[in-house]
């Protein structure tokens, strides 16, 4: 049976990776970004026909609840969700602007709840789904200058475990994943490039690939839910 992936954020980074992975894994993907050319060009890009891209905002209820009922009514139910639709906008909390506060609150933490919601109906009649929600490790630890991203993210643990418990009847998973430093447009041009290799036991950057190996790890795992795993290179953030 070919199953249904949608990915949020498919366009770019990480997300784009995962749609590959899935693709080659003989998944059909939805790839969903506020762009509809780089979802397009995403699409065209991926192992096998039958892929579709759709624009769509996360962080707007009625344009996903729109969205989803069209994935569904197009391509059927969904087997996986992949939340990595996400924006950063780094400084020093004194320094931080309200509506930047709420577009990081409503594009990486309100924006997954809205995709998680309008997806259930669908994956409950697929009786065996899972949704991953990317986090991040700043989430788990706090960062200097991210203090609003990290609670977004952080957000995303405590909505994530209690999603598990509520839908682990039905035989959906839910799981968090949470990367280090990324080589992605988010992280290019990063000033501290140097501090965080310093920091990283394993001495780079990760690669979305790498990110997208360990998203496909918790969509098969039959047996996981509620966890949160950490995909950093051993990262080390300072006090
Ligand atoms: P990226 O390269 O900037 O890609 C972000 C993706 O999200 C793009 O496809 C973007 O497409 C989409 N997007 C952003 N806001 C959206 C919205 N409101 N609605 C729909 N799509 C939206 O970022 P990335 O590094 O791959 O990050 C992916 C996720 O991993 C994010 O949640 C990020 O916080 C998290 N993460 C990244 C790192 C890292 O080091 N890179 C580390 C930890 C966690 P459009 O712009 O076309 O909408």
């Amino acid at each position: 049976m070919t199953r249904l992936a949608v990915v949020c954020g498919g366009s770019r980074g990480i997300g784009r990776a995962v749609s590959h992975l899935l693709a080659a894994k003989g998944c059909r993907l939805a790839v969903v970004s506020r762009n509809q050319d780089t979802a397009q060009a995403t699409v065209a890009s991926l192992n096998g026909a039958d892929h579709m891209a759709f624009s769509c905002d996360v962080s707007k209820e009625h344009g996903v609840q729109m969205t989803f009922e069209t994935i569904q009514k197009t391509c059927g139910n969904i087997s996986y969700l992949v939340n990595a639709a996400g924006i950063n906008r780094d400084g020093l909390l004194l320094r931080t602007k309200p509506e930047d506060m709420v577009a990081l609150l409503h594009n990486n933490l309100l924006g997954t709840m809205l995709t998680c919601k309008a997806a259930l109906r669908s994956m409950l009649l697929a009786q065996d789904a899972a949704i991953v929600n990317i986090g991040s490790v700043v989430g788990l630890k706090g960062n200097v200058g991210q203090s609003v991203y990290s609670a977004s993210k952080a957000g995303l643990e405590g909505f994530t475990r209690s999603l598990a418990k509520e839908v682990a009847s039905r035989n959906i998973r839910v799981n968090l994943l949470a990367p280090g430093f990324i080589h992605t447009d988010m992280t290019a041009g990063l000033r501290e490039e140097e501090m965080v290799r310093a920091a990283t036991p394993l001495g780079r950057f990760g690669k979305p690939e790498e990110v997208a190996q360990a998203v496909l790890f918790l969509l098969e795992s039959s047996y996981i839910t509620g966890q949160v795993l950490v995909v950093d290179g051993g990262l080390q953030l300072a006090m």
